[in-house]
């Protein structure tokens, strides 16, 4: 990392405009050198964000930025094994895991708004166990790194290698965006990168236990998650 971050000093439209800039200057580089720039550009405003689905993108970015600051999301009604996922990443990677939460527990929401939000109105029960926490966690952060990629899902199509989070005014890093899924395989065969091991159990996203289900042969990755309820995303992406 540089002494002189590029990135200090920039006003949100000054550094729309550098994501803007790199997504295109960076559209044919490796994951590797994208988040060598977001940390040479952003240093400790720089973070990743994981949902322990695997930890490609972190393992990417401790290589190139030791230490680096890893968020993960803990809305209360994930998966055993994405707990236990996140907690061997902290033990073994060079990262540094921070795990947000909400504000409400969910005994709390449940006194709230009455049990299983999440099959009643799952926009709200994401907007307070997941949009709102993040929102919250990213102030300290310029600039966020996800593992979306392209291959996913129609909705992640055009997403850009680095981008403008217009919603967060953040700027928005998605370095294995151009990545299949036989990509993040080889990733992790190669580099015996943590998964969640439901991955191998049939599930092929890995979110909230009550909005995700396995998929079935010849559906796209993320046919499983909020199946039936005419929901694709949680509104982290849109
Ligand atoms: Fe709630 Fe489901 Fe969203 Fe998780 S994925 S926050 S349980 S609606």
């Amino acid at each position: 990392m540089t002494d002189t971050l590029q990135a200090d000093g920039l006003t949100d439209e000054a550094l729309k405009d550098l994501a803007e800039r790199a997504g295109r200057e960076l559209e044919d580089s490796s994951a590797s050198d994208i988040l060598r720039w977001a940390a040479d550009t952003f240093g400790n405003g720089f973070c990743v964000t994981s949902s322990m689905e695997d930890a490609v993108v972190a393992h990417l970015a401790s290589q190139v930025f030791p230490g680096v600051d890893v968020v993960f999301l803990d809305t209360g009604y994930h998966f055993e094994e994405t707990i236990g996922t996140r907690d061997a990443v902290g033990a073994v990677m060079d990262v540094n895991l921070i795990t947000l939460t909400p504000r409400q527990s969910v005994a709390e929401q449940d006194v709230e708004y009455g049990p299983k939000l999440h099959d009643r109105d799952p926009d709200l029960c994401c907007a307070l166990r997941k949009v709102k926490p993040l929102e919250e966690g990213l102030t300290a952060y310029a600039a966020w790194a996800t593992g979306l990629r392209r291959d996913e899902s129609p909705t992640r199509a055009n997403t850009p290698v680095v981008g403008w989070d217009e919603k967060r005014r953040k700027v928005k890093v998605s370095p294995i965006a151009r990545w299949t899924q036989d990509d993040v395989d080889a990733y992790v065969a190669e580099h015996g990168v943590l998964t969640n091991p439901l991955l191998t159990d049939g599930y092929a996203s890995v979110g909230c236990a009550p909005c995700t289900r396995r998929v079935l042969e010849g559906e796209d990755a993320r046919a499983g998650r909020w199946a039936g309820r005419g929901k694709t995303e949680c509104g982290l992406h849109g």
